[in-house]
């Protein structure tokens, strides 16, 4: 039955109207639904640079969400805060009875969820939660005897076995978004007394202490319709996704990370895409795209049921490594950070994060590499630099993503396994393309030498017009000494578990 007393739907990482669980369900059960968006305080205090891509990209999302919902005569409340200073001000203002909202899976963000439950508790006002970011979460995959899973093919397996087409249908909150309402001019007064200032007025960037970023030159479109855009692009190339993901200078992949991170695109929808073309056209291409929204959930349920991951390693032996920490361990971070560790292949995938934001997946597992076992350098300070700097950072799959390169997650790469940075180079850069794009002091050298310029003939630096040490760095280590350096440091942990064990 549809309830008289209006609802407050709050968005977070679920910049859209259509396909919203929680939305869908306050609208399905409320005559009357505000809509309020948080510019959390919390995080935004603590970014570091001021000038962030993410930060503009929910700007401009919000703009847009704010334009739909005024188009179809509501609006979107928002404010510049402490969610747990606002959320249940605003309820008891607006004189709801439920505030609805989707899950969130990291630690900090159900702990601020939990300390606003009891606020709306001690309100009488009740708070509504509903699963929207992933298809499976928290506890719905185990394994037979009732564990979480912590290999990823097994989970794979059962969740492919559970997935139901209900698991993938669209909530159609278009079909409701009547029931979608904007303050009267008296509750409008009442916010603005509660508050000190007008939430139906957008505040800017500046406002908030953030400067424009590069994102509309990088022709990055934010809101749900860069995202449709993107993805029907991609829905022409997922045919060919196996075959290509792999190769960074090609468009192989579908370049939607920064959509599913904020949720301007439903995951369900995607999904339902994939798996259909797998299911009604056998596409190889779409169920290996969808092998990685699985990849996607299976790092959110390791983040939710092993909350623990965020400080240490999964595999607590690996939480012993004896790291290089020394004066030199800092200038190669620096030389690594900045694309010029003389090795390409690393130099251009960190120049294009510099520059862009974004990564290419098999560089993201090269640079890890590089510095966790090139450079003995411990994962978290690549795990920091990444969450600064990716457009698409998500606590959960970077985590996952560098524990992996790190041997020390579940279902990691063993820690024998040492990606050889010109092999990798030589393999899925074989022309050197990539490289030239982002390094561009090394466009006229051949392909040959490209991906090892100190072993390069001097004829051909010369030809190139490369001088090395001069306008393109020296390799800042060797790869085979590094090699036989992690291969021991490794093994001393190895050793002493075994110890531990007999
Ligand atoms: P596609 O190949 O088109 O994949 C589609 C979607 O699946 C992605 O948008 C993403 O949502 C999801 N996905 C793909 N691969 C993975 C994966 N391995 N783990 C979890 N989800 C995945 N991804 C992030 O979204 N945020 C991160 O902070 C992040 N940090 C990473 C750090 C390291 C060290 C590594 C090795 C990987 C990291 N990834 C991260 C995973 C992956 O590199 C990116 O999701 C992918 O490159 C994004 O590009 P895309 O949207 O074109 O991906």
């Amino acid at each position: 039955m549809l309830s008289e007393s209006p609802a407050l739907f709050w968005f977070r990482r679920d910049l859209r109207i259509d396909d919203n669980t929680a939305l869908f369900s306050a609208l399905k059960n409320h005559s009357r639904v505000f809509c309020i968006f948080v510019f959390d305080r919390n995080i935004l205090d603590t970014l570091p640079n001021k000038t962030d891509r993410r930060v503009e990209f929910i700007w401009h999302s919000i703009k847009e969400l704010k334009n739909t919902l005024l188009a179809q005569g509501s609006d979107l409340l928002v404010v510049h805060g402490h969610p747990e200073c606002l959320i249940a001000n605003i309820a008891q203002t607006l004189k709801v009875s439920h505030v609805y909202t989707n899950h969130d899976y990291e630690p900090s963000a159900i702990s601020r969820d939990n300390t606003i439950l009891k606020q709306l508790t001690e309100l009488n006002i009740g708070l509504k939660t509903y699963k929207d970011q992933v298809i499976f979460e928290k506890k719905e995959i185990l394994t037979q005897s009732g564990g979480v899973f912590s290999v990823f093919t097994p989970y794979k397996n059962a969740w492919l076995k559970q997935l139901k087409l209900s698991d993938l249908q669209k909530y159609e909150t278009l079909s409701v978004s009547p029931h979608l309402t904007r303050p009267k001019e008296n509750e409008k007064i009442a916010l603005r007394q509660t508050l000190g200032h007008d939430p139906t007025q957008l505040p800017s960037l500046g406002s908030m202490g953030f400067n424009p970023s590069n994102l509309l030159d990088l022709k990055i479109i934010p809101g749900a319709s860069g995202a449709t855009t993107l993805f029907e692009d991609f829905l022409k190339r997922i045919d060919h996704y196996k075959n290509k993901r792999d190769f960074p200078a090609i468009k192989g992949v579908s370049y939607l990370s920064m959509h599913m991170r904020f949720g301007t695109i439903s995951v369900r929808k995607v999904a339902q895409h994939a798996w259909s073309m797998y299911q009604n056209q056998h596409s190889q291409g779409a169920l290996s795209w969808l092998n990685e929204l699985i990849w996607r959930d299976f790092y959110f349920q390791i983040l939710y049921n092993h909350p623990y991951v965020v400080e240490k390693a999964f595999k607590p032996e690996y939480n012993h490594i004896e790291w290089n920490t020394s004066e030199t361990a800092h200038d190669l971070f620096q030389v690594w950070c900045a694309g010029q560790t003389g090795y390409p292949l690393v130099d251009a995938a960190m120049r294009q994060l510099n520059h862009t934001g974004w990564m290419h997946n098999r560089l993201r597992m090269v640079v890890a590499s590089f510095l966790i076992k090139d450079l003995g350098i411990n994962w978290q300070w690549g795990e920091k630099y990444f969450a600064d700097h990716l457009n698409d950072f998500d606590l959960s799959a970077n985590n996952g993503g560098w524990q992996w390169a790190a041997s020390s997650g579940c279902d990691a790469q063993p820690y024998f396994r040492i990606f050889n940075p010109i092999n990798q180079s030589e393999k899925f850069d074989s022309e050197g393309t990539f490289i030239k794009r982002y390094c561009p002091e090394l466009s006229k050298l051949n392909k040959k030498w490209i991906h090892s310029p100190w072993l390069a003939p001097a004829i051909e630096l010369q030809v190139a017009d490369v001088k090395l040490g001069l306008n393109y760095p020296n390799p800042c280590i060797d790869h085979a000494i590094a090699r036989t350096q992690t291969l021991n440091r490794y093994a001393i942990v190895k050793k002493q578990k075994n110890r531990i064990k007999t």
